[in-house]
């Protein structure tokens, strides 16, 4: 179609993850955190959670061929500017997605969610080993937080700067360890050979579920728009941190959702 006269095409965003059915988390933050970014956001969704603010109940993975399927739909009419994934449960998702990205020119943030704040296992154990050889070499961000930077490398440092070369060496181009919940406020960035810490602004943390792929699709959304990886990480971690000082406390019995305004 035609762009309209006097305004810009619209900039894409795409995030291949799971769905919330609390909306707090998944698919549902991302797309709210592209909105926010003032990009359209599509999805591609590989699995289903039965969840809410307490936990998560089930988890529904998508076949494959389905997964290909709106893969195709939104890369043959809405080329997306950048990619994020999220949640991807299983070595069947990871091995489909990492088929259908192989080879595109797109800015890619992989998140590699693990394990919810609730406890919930996102990622199965033996899953680790295709996020880290199939998507990784993909990225060009991955944004773990400190906890899963922890266990992705079988480090138990805190030192953020030798985690992420860490995780350059097992094939990621750049990593940005978040903050993650409760702990010290600093994203640290990792790229193109050079280590930048990103001080973070600190609130009171009531509802941090879904902070981390508000922060991830964020990130996205800034690369779309063309950002250099630092500048986007810095505006992806204001984004991240409004989002939690809008936090919707008492929205549920559990750890309430993060808001992007
Ligand atoms: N559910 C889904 C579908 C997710 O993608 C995520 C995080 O990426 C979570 C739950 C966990 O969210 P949190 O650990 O922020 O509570």
């Amino acid at each position: 179609a035609p762009d309209s006269p006097g305004r810009p095409a619209p900039i894409r965003a795409l995030t291949i993850a799971s769905s919330d059915s609390g909306g707090g988390a998944g698919i549902q933050a991302d797309l709210k955190a592209f909105a926010r970014c003032g990009v359209h956001g599509m999805s591609a969704i590989v699995a289903l959670t039965a969840q809410n603010t307490v936990g998560v109940n089930a988890v529904h993975e998508c076949p494959p061929d389905f997964i290909l399927a709106q893969l195709d739909a939104i890369f043959d009419d809405l080329p997306p500017a950048a990619i994020k994934t999220g949640m991807l449960f299983s070595e069947q998702i990871i091995t489909t997605v990492a088929q259908a990205l192989a080879g595109r020119d797109v800015p890619l943030v992989v998140d590699p969610v693990m394990i919810a704040s609730s406890g919930a296992q996102l990622l199965r154990e033996d899953a680790v080993g295709a996020l880290v050889e199939l998507l990784f070499p993909l990225a060009t961000v991955i944004t773990p937080n400190l906890m899963e930077a922890q266990a992705l490398t079988g480090l138990g440092s805190e030192d953020r700067a030798e985690i992420a070369e860490a995780l350059v060496a097992m094939g990621a181009r750049g990593v940005l360890v978040t903050g993650g919940h409760g702990q010290q406020h600093i994203d640290h960035l990792y790229a193109d050979g050079q280590h930048l810490d990103i001080p973070v602004p600190r609130y009171p943390v009531a509802a941090t579920h879904g902070a981390g792929c508000t922060h991830s699709a964020a990130l996205a959304a800034c690369l779309a728009r063309g950002l250099p990886v630092a500048q986007a990480a810095r505006q992806a971690a204001l984004v991240a941190a409004s989002a939690v000082k809008h936090g919707l406390v008492g929205l549920g019995a559990g750890d309430g959702p993060v808001d992007v305004l």
